[in-house]
């Protein structure tokens, strides 16, 4: 039996297609503030308990965004690469129908792109199955940089709640990726100096700072920010260590450890990946006084998007939304920031109070 406790999940389905043989899993958490919203990721090895800690982590994102959504996911087990795959999507979609959207609306997560996203829209004959279409079905694609942008703007809050100026700060980023680039492209554009910035062939440093034009062209071109020319070239892992202000992990998790914790120099880290690290490492940090900003504050400007989607919004009024809701709550866990530091319970507790007061209110809860 699964464990459940007071806030869900209220649904978990688990899907067999036996035409295809396609295995699929759908848990809708928590519905309170809204119908269940998050993606669908398309792995071998997903299983039910990761589907619902998944969901469970959406619940308290898309709370804690301000969005009038409950927290879902969804998982498709196979291999990405399958010929099947298109087949495995469209079965799941039919198996899954009867939620859609009425309490679950699906997105992009690893291994689904706008592609799939098209097509289970197609497939049920309703765009408003699933956000992250390909524009032309009036989708708002990842690729505008949402993320990146509320990772930027995060950052820039919270140092100037602080009373400081981001410019002339230096950076580090992990990864130039779609959140790795628009975060270096914004964070340029508001006075910031980025000095480092990796990809999966190591780190590329300049103490005088990477212009973000040339760096985008190195690696479209070239495939990766190493065969920039100007600056050093260092490992992967030394990006983590080096002397900046704010350090950015914006493409694996776990990349922040006990064993290299207290080589990290920056004073304030903004989570543009998903775990990039764990809560006992986070808490080393704290304890030192570095601003840890958590990956569901600040990478959230993606599910924003997504909702701004379910709207119809265009891409200047997405743009409005997410820098209205980012700048909002990043404020608002900067005030709740206590002695000690820890920036992480601080954004939990606005999430859980979002989400019981909504309980409370349809009497689920006393
Ligand atoms: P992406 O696939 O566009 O880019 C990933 C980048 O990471 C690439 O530049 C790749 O070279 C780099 N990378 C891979 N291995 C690396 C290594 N060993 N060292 C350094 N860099 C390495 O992915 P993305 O969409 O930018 O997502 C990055 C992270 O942000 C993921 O953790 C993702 O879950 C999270 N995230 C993304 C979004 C979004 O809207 N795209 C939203 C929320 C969270």
């Amino acid at each position: 039996m699964y464990k459940r406790d007071e806030i869900g999940p209220e649904y978990v389905i688990e899907v067999y297609d036996q035409n295809t043989g396609m295995k699929g899993i759908t848990v809708i958490d928590n519905t309170a503030l809204g119908l269940g919203k998050g993606g669908i990721r398309f792995v071998p090895d997903i299983t039910t308990e990761e589907v619902m800690g998944l969901a469970r982590a959406m619940t308290w994102k898309n709370a804690l965004a301000g969005l009038p959504f409950g927290g879902a996911k969804s998982g498709i087990m196979g291999d990405p690469k399958s010929p099947h795959k298109e087949a495995f999507v469209r079965a799941f979609a039919q198996k899954i129908k009867q939620y859609m959207p009425g309490l679950y609306i699906a997105g992009p997560d690893m291994n689904m792109t706008e592609v799939e996203m098209g097509q289970m829209a197609e497939e049920l004959g309703n765009p408003g199955v699933a956000t992250g279409k390909p524009a032309s079905m009036g989708g708002l694609p990842h690729e505008l940089g949402s993320t990146g942008y509320g990772v930027a703007l995060a950052t820039k809050v919270a140092i100037e709640h602080q009373g400081k100026p981001l410019e002339g700060m230096t950076v580090a980023i992990e990864g130039f990726g779609n959140v790795g680039t628009f975060t270096m492209k914004f964070l340029t554009e508001w006075g910031a100096k980025v000095v480092a910035v990796s990809d999966s062939k190591g780190t590329i440093y300049d103490e005088a700072g990477l212009d973000y034009e040339e760096l985008f062209k190195t690696k479209q071109e070239k495939r990766t920010v190493t065969a920039h020319g100007k600056g050093k070239v260092l490992d992967g892992k030394d990006l983590f260590t080096l002397p900046v202000d704010i350090l950015v992990p914006g493409a694996r998790p776990d990349v922040i450890t006990m064993g290299n914790v207290n080589g990290v120099k920056a004073k304030y880290v903004p989570e543009a990946a998903n775990i990039p690290m764990t809560y006992e490492v986070e808490k080393v940090l704290m304890g030192k006084g570095v601003l840890i900003i958590p990956d569901f504050l600040a990478n959230a400007g993606g599910v924003i998007s997504s909702y701004c989607e379910t709207e119809g919004w265009d891409e200047k009024k997405m743009f409005e939304v997410v820098t209205e809701k980012i700048t909002h709550n990043t404020k608002l866990m900067m005030e709740r920031l206590g002695e000690d530091n820890d920036s992480r319970a601080a954004a939990m507790g606005i999430a859980r109070e979002r989400v019981e007061e909504a309980m409370r209110g349809k009497g689920w809860k006393g």
